[in-house]
């Protein structure tokens, strides 16, 4: 069972770091207390209204002096008060000590972490899946929910011990594509047993593997991405229960791509067929009719 600790509070301006709602918030920055809390701090006036319009509840939400007045802040401040937000008017310098930036966004929500159970995941009709053994790296992790955003991936799987999606690294590498995934946390046996289930492609990325990724028939099915720790790959108990082991061929001295990269070909490449650019019948680019 979570504990709250002491963010609630009334509307209030506050210009000192040490007031103790600033102090709880700034305790964010450890996982131990966005453990205990279940919340996260994200940052920028653009990203929490988006988070706020898809759902996401935000327990509290704070702002510069100087922006009070914008409407659009308003209109945020006004949406926010009627879910029983708490809102803090601020100066510059207690938004930077939140933030740990010297040149800070002029608005911070501190938000709620939801995640989705793995058993609620089933395969449908064409999901895209992208499934992280032990990820290591918060931007690593952030840029990767950021591109299965851009792709249009169902959501991310977290297995085995992972760094935490909700810290503010990972968060601000994700620029608010956090609030448009599904997110899911499991250990390695919890993913293995589920994997049962799954009835469709479980693709392992290795520097092994024997099938060039551009060579597997990925349309119109349920695809799972499977990527590996960044030190170690992927174990082999994860491989053995993959249908098919792909390589991104590479040409040069480097021993392997990063992972975040590494995630962004695959699931590309995953897609591509249903890739479009907007308005174009063929994708080619091209908007001459003759
Ligand atoms: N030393 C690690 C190893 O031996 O696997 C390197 C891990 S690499 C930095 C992190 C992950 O990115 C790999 O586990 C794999 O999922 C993916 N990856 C990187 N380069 C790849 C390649 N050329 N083909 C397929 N997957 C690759």
């Amino acid at each position: 069972m979570k504990t709250e600790r002491k963010i609630a509070g009334h509307i209030k301006q506050v210009t000192s770091v040490s007031n103790p709602i600033i102090k709880a918030i700034k305790g964010l920055q450890l996982k131990k207390n966005r453990d205990s809390d279940g919340l996260f701090v994200a940052e920028g006036l653009k990203l929490i209204t988006d988070a706020i319009d898809n759902g996401w509840e935000i327990s509290t939400l704070i702002y510069a002096k100087n922006i009070a007045n914008q409407p659009h802040l308003q209109n945020i401040a006004v949406k926010s008060r009627a879910n029983g937000t708490n809102l803090l008017e601020v100066s510059e310098k207690v938004l930077g000590s939140i933030t740990r930036r010297d040149n800070p966004q002029l608005a911070v929500g501190v938000f709620r972490q939801k995640t989705t159970e793995l058993s609620s995941v089933r395969a449908g009709d064409v999901d895209l899946w992208i499934g992280l053994d032990r990820v290591r790296d918060p931007g690593n992790l952030g840029t990767i929910i950021r591109t299965a955003d851009c792709v249009g991936a169902k959501g991310v799987m977290l297995i085995g011990e992972t760094t935490d999606p909700w810290s503010l690294e990972a968060v601000r590498a994700t620029m608010g594509s956090i609030f448009n995934i599904v997110l899911v946390q499991c250990s390695q046996d919890e993913f293995l047993s589920w994997r049962g289930g799954w009835t469709g492609l479980v693709v392992a990325t290795h520097l092994e593997g024997s099938t060039d990724y551009r060579a597997i028939d990925y349309d119109n099915k349920p695809v799972l991405v499977l990527m590996g720790n960044e030190q170690q790959g992927l174990p082999d108990n994860l491989v053995d229960i993959c249908t098919h082991k792909a390589l991104i061929p590479m040409a040069g001295q480097a021993d392997s791509l990063n992972l975040a990269i590494a995630t962004g070909i695959m699931v590309f490449e995953v897609k591509r067929s249903m890739l479009k650019i907007a308005g174009n019948k063929d994708g080619s680019g091209s908007d001459e009719s003759h």
